[in-house]
């Protein structure tokens, strides 16, 4: 009776304090870690386990954790069997918004001095950078240096001065003032080195994170401190306005100096003006006869400004990461907490898998027929899609039925010359009223269109027409663009998908200004605006080069061939440095948003802004017009970013199908956007309609095509213009005459006279230097030639 009286109350003792131990009000996502690599699928969340108070909680273990502890990722459960919960030591990571300020003591032993070096390396590899700074006494103060992983073998040297001075109170008065923005009032008496200032990073970090500023003096008892204008007093007086919190690592093997002792015990236990102790500011004073000792107690410190758990989880071969991962934390089946992270891009995705051989050709093999897929799209959109539209709105619009007005004589229909009865379906486009059967009949239009009409013809689709040669060809611009695309997309894939790390790197440390923020996002942004770079790059080159090859005109030697290949580098840079800016605006936007994942919408100007520099680009030295470069960059950049950020291709088989289709989309888009000029170009011919070169044709589309070549052709008697009229006997001709172009504005064809004397339609003479439309049959004549204007299919 008595035993299980025990018993049970052992069990209950037991139960309320498993319950103690376990107060855990907030799990706290703190930061996260994954590796680009092949080979490398497993994701490292950083957690804080978070009291009542908001106090880390002690008591609990990992195993703990491992019992209670549910982690979601986008809603589902991360299984138990590929994760794994660790109790973090040192030489894992510190939080970026800690500062430590580490002051060492010249006088400190030869050997001792080494193995500070070497302790603050731990620090130095589990702090990012940016949080530890270095500063040194003895003869004087030296100022305060941040160590990063990178200057850090520089400062061993430092380490192994000697001096014969102990600058010891101005030293900590300095440091300690170093956290303030306020000036101490001793701060000019301290013994400091020639070219001494404030280290302001420190002020400005120590504002921003009041509770997270660790002072470690290094200092032995030999040696004893000279006589200051500042003493043990204005040191302790200080104590009220101590910001951080100071650690003192004091060696006693050589000797115990008791003012040292007494001043250090001091600004590790600042008290406030009545005396009592500032809890919130009080450190550690640890003296210690034995160097090892010194060094694991501020082993311990650091330790205590890290991460407390490392969740780690494997990625399962079903899933690819392309951008923001939500993550929900349960502790004994109840909500404690939240965070989001970037993990991978959409433009890189994460992990990356080994491939086959095997593997790489199927992947190419359905990035084949994504492309013919979407050349089939972009046919049916331009030849079937849009045309059926505008054939709908034109019926609703203008098919009526007739209704016969009072007082008014009958009407035929022009096409049958049936008379038209009341109820029966006319088309009212134009004057010449029709019955619908017979304007269809009349292929689409009115039987007067060309001569008497100008307005009578309806957009319709020929289905007999709409796999022909020529109808293909008037989407070549379109195949060409998607082509690049094809051809872009391969070559980024091959290219490793991002290759100008280095360059990433710098923009991102140039342009990322909110420190706390950086430590979490920096390699992520990193991997994006290297991929950036790459797709400004490669994409520029293709693009511009398979463009520019079509068009190019002229019969291709090897001076046209090198123009097209260096005009396509000039736009692989422009590109480039679009991606450059764009990566800017995204480091600068994400500082401001302050997020722990990068939001879709930071990327979208880098993609718009590439998009309008590349359009540009494209107009040089080709007859592009600018706005509808502009206009149809901009809109295929929009749609292919659309697809790209809003695509889900969650199986890892596909996970670059998006960067794929945002290729052949952005590609196909700018290509359908650029043809518009091109195609009424093709159209216009000059025929000759007198003298000895009577009836030959010229076809001046090749002069004046919407890409590639110029769009101008001048007419006059020198070798310099396009056509030479050395057939004309008199001396009326001008060396340059008149020139015929296409108004971008109209997107018409114009004449326009560059000297007086040419006869427009056999009556006006066209004044100089103003511009005229020529419609179809026009005629003009320069000197006794007469040119009729022909537009032919
Ligand atoms: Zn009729
Ligand atoms: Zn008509």
């Amino acid at each position: 009776m008595i035993m299980r009286r025990f018993l049970t109350l052992m069990v209950f003792l037991s139960s309320v304090l498993t319950l103690c131990a376990q107060d855990v009000k907030e799990i706290q996502f703190s930061d996260k870690k994954y590796e680009y690599g092949v080979g490398k699928d497993s994701i490292s969340l950083f957690l804080k386990v978070l009291d009542s108070d908001g106090n880390r909680s002690t008591d609990v273990t990992a195993n703990d954790l491992d019992k209670y502890l549910v982690i979601y990722e986008d809603g589902k459960i991360i299984a138990s069997d590929r994760r794994n919960i660790q109790e973090l030591s040192s030489g894992q990571r510190i939080p970026s918004d800690f500062t430590f300020s580490v002051l060492v003591d010249l006088s400190i032993p030869e050997e001792g001095k080494d193995q500070i070096y070497e302790t603050i390396g731990n620090l130095i590899a589990s702090a990012p950078d940016s949080c530890v700074y270095l500063s040194f006494f003895g003869d004087e103060v030296t100022r305060s240096e941040v160590v990063t992983r990178q200057n850090y073998a520089d400062f061993r040297s430092r380490f192994q001065r000697s001096s014969d001075n102990k600058f010891f109170y101005g030293a900590i008065y300095s440091k300690l003032a170093e956290f303030s923005s306020t000036k101490a009032a001793f701060e000019d008496s301290v013994k400091v080195e020639a070219d001494y200032r404030k280290n302001v990073d420190i002020i400005d970090r120590a504002r921003i994170n009041k509770d997270k500023n660790i002072l470690c003096v290094f200092t032995e008892g030999n040696i004893r401190p000279e006589d200051e204008a500042i003493s043990f007093v204005e040191v302790t007086e200080y104590e009220a306005n101590v910001v951080p919190k100071v650690y003192a690592f004091y060696y006693t093997g050589n000797g115990i100096d008791e003012n040292v002792e007494l001043t250090l015990q001091g600004v590790t236990t600042p008290r406030d003006a009545d005396g009592s102790i500032l809890r919130e500011r009080q450190g550690a004073y640890s003296p210690s006869e034995n160097l090892r000792s010194v060094l694991i107690n501020f082993e311990e410190v650091v330790k205590d400004a890290m991460y407390d758990y490392a969740f780690t989880y494997r990625a399962t071969d079903d899933k690819v990461y392309a951008g923001r991962v939500d993550y929900k934390a349960e502790w004994k089946g109840e909500d404690r907490g939240t965070g989001s992270y970037s993990i991978g891009a959409v433009e890189n995705p994460w992990p990356v898998h080994e491939e086959s051989a095997g593997d790489s050709v199927i992947k190419y093999l359905v990035a084949l027929l994504v492309t013919l897929l979407t050349i089939g799209l972009f046919f049916a959109v331009v030849k079937i899609l849009i045309p059926l539209i505008k054939q709908r709105r034109f019926s609703m619009k203008y098919y009526k039925k007739y209704e016969p007005v009072a007082n008014v004589q009958r009407r035929t229909c022009y096409f049958c010359k049936q008379e038209i009865l009341p109820g029966q379906l006319i088309v009212t486009k134009c004057k010449h009223i029709m019955h619908v059967h017979c304007w269809q009949q009349n292929g689409y239009k009115c039987s007067e269109y060309g001569q008497n009409c100008k307005t009578g013809i309806q957009d319709h689709i020929d289905w007999n027409e709409l796999f022909t040669k020529s109808s293909l060809r008037d989407c070549y611009q379109t195949i060409t663009g998607i082509l690049a695309g094809l051809l872009s997309w391969i070559v980024y894939e091959l290219l490793g998908r991002s290759i100008f790390t280095s360059l990433a790197e710098s923009i991102v440390n140039m342009c990322f200004f909110n420190e706390a923020q950086r430590v979490n996002l920096y390699e992520t942004c990193v991997t994006k605006v290297s991929a950036f770079l790459t797709i400004g790059f490669v994409l520029g080159f293709f693009l511009s080069l398979m463009f520019r090859f079509n068009d190019e005109y002229r019969d291709k030697n090897w001076k046209v061939y090198l123009k097209i290949l260096g005009l396509s580098l000039l736009s692989a840079v422009i590109g480039m440095l679009a991606f450059a800016l764009g990566a800017a605006i995204l480091c600068v936007l994400l500082s401001a948003i302050n997020t722990t994942y990068i939001p879709w919408y930071c990327s979208f100007p880098a993609y718009l802004l590439f998009s309008v520099c590349l359009s540009l680009s494209l107009t040089i030295k080709s007859s592009i017009p600018m706005k509808s470069a502009l206009i149809g960059g901009l809109c295929s950049a929009v749609i292919g970013f659309i697809v790209l950020y809003f695509s889900s291709f969650s199986s890892s088989k596909y996970g670059w199908m998006s960067m794929l289709l945002d290729f052949v989309i952005y590609g196909g888009g700018l290509g359908a956007s650029l043809v518009t000029v091109r195609m009424l170009a093709e159209k216009y011919f000059l025929v000759i309609q007198n003298g000895i070169k009577a009836g030959q044709r010229i076809p001046i589309h090749k002069w004046m095509n919407a890409t590639g070549g110029g769009n101008k052709v001048s007419i006059g008697i020198t070798g310099e213009c396009e056509i030479q009229m050395n057939w004309e006997k008199s001396n009326k001709v001008a060396k340059e005459h008149a020139q015929l172009f296409i108004d971008h504005a109209k997107t018409l064809p114009v004449i326009k006279p560059l000297a007086t004397g040419v006869i427009y339609n056999t009556r006006v003479e066209l004044p100089v230097g103003k511009t005229t439309i020529l419609s179809n049959g026009d005629t003009f004549k320069i000197g006794d030639t007469i040119f009729q204007y022909m537009e032919m299919d």
